[in-house]
Parts: structure tokens; C-alpha cells; sequence
């Protein structure tokens, strides 16, 4: 199983993978943090292409092209915003990853590399975070192997060391 997960300290749009993961919003017309990454490493082909899509709900992914990115495709989830944990946060949370997964499956993707979803402006705590995304990405791999590999892309030491944590006491 950790075979499949490989923690790396990098910016996810440098990675040549077949899907990386946004952490959008409702709107998915781009925003800050490492959706705004995203957008100006793809390009603004990207943005047109996320006109089209209406939004997205919170927990819930839709796909795009990746443009000039390294990868084939983005997977656009809605993390949602931590406000105290009594408003559905964990779920939603643990419902992004297996949307993104669902999406891997019907298009054949066999790499995906994730951002920490909600980590960011959306204040979801980290330990919690890290937590539900390991044992999300977890489920999903020994449940199917259409996915061969993820990558968890970390910005900044904190969730590096949270997510490697995470991932060696995998067992
Ligand atoms: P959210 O709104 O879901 O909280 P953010 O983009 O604010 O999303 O933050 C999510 C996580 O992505 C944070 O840990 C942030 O440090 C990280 N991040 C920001 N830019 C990049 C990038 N280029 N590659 C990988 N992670 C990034």
C-alpha cells in the first residue's frame, strides 16, 4: 500500500501525473492559493473550459483538460470551510476525495496527486485534515486498482510532516 502513496514536498503543478486535484470553490472560476496556481500554470484555456462546468457543490469534483500543465487532466473539488467542525466538515471533506476518485475510475486515470484540500484559507486543522485524507486515499486504493499511485503535493513543512507522519504509520 505505501507503495502507492508518495508524500512529496512541491508545487502540484509542476507534476507530470494524469490528474491533479484543485482545491477550488462553489464557482470554480478560480481563486487564490493553489487554485490560482492551477489557473496561471494552465493557462487561460482552463478558465473557459470552467465556465462551462455551473459550479460545483461543496464535496462534490468535476473534471477538465490540464491544458499547458504537465498534467493530462484537473480534477476541481470543493473542500469545505472549516467553521468549528459541527457543520458537516469531515464529511465533506472525506466525500472530496472519494468524488476525485469516483471521476478517476470513469476516465481511466492510473496517477492523481492531491493538494491539502481545505488546509489553506479554509482553515480545516491539519492533523484532521491529513488524517481523513490518508485514510480516504487509503479506502480507495485497496478497494480498486484503476489508481496505481497517489502523490500528496505538500506546501510548507508543517504538512510535510504531518502527511509523512500519516503515511508511515500506514499498516
Ligand atoms: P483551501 O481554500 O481549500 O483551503 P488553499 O489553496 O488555500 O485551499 O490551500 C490548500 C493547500 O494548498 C494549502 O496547504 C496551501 O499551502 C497549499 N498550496 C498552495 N499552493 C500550492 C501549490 N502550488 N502546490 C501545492 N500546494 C499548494
Amino acid at each position: 500500500m505505501t507503495e502507492r502513496i508518495e508524500v512529496l514536498k512541491t508545487d502540484i503543478t509542476t507534476l507530470a501525473v494524469d490528474a491533479i486535484v484543485n482545491a477550488a470553490n462553489c464557482s470554480l472560476l478560480g481563486g487564490g492559493g493553489v487554485d490560482g496556481a492551477i489557473h496561471r500554470a494552465a493557462g487561460p484555456e482552463l478558465l473557459s473550459e470552467c465556465h462551462l462546468l455551473g459550479g460545483c457543490p461543496t464535496g462534490q469534483a468535476k473534471l477538465t483538460k490540464g491544458y499547458r500543465l504537465p498534467a493530462t487532466y484537473v480534477i476541481h473539488t470543493v473542500g469545505p470551510v472549516w467553521n468549528g467542525g459541527e457543520n458537516g466538515e469531515r464529511e465533506l471533506l472525506a466525500s472530496c476525495y472519494r468524488s476525485c476518485f469516483a471521476l478517476a475510475h470513469e476516465h481511466g486515470l492510473r496517477s492523481l496527486a492531491f493538494p491539502a484540500i481545505s488546509c489553506g484559507v479554509y482553515r480545516f486543522p491539519i492533523g484532521l485534515a491529513v488524517e481523513i485524507a490518508v485514510r480516504e486515499i487509503v479506502s480507495e486504493l485497496t478497494a480498486g486498482d484503476t489508481v496505481k499511485k497517489v502523490i500528496f503535493a505538500c506546501f510548507g513543512d508543517e504538512i510535510y510532516g504531518a502527511y509523512l507522519r500519516a503515511v508511515q504509520a500506514i499498516r
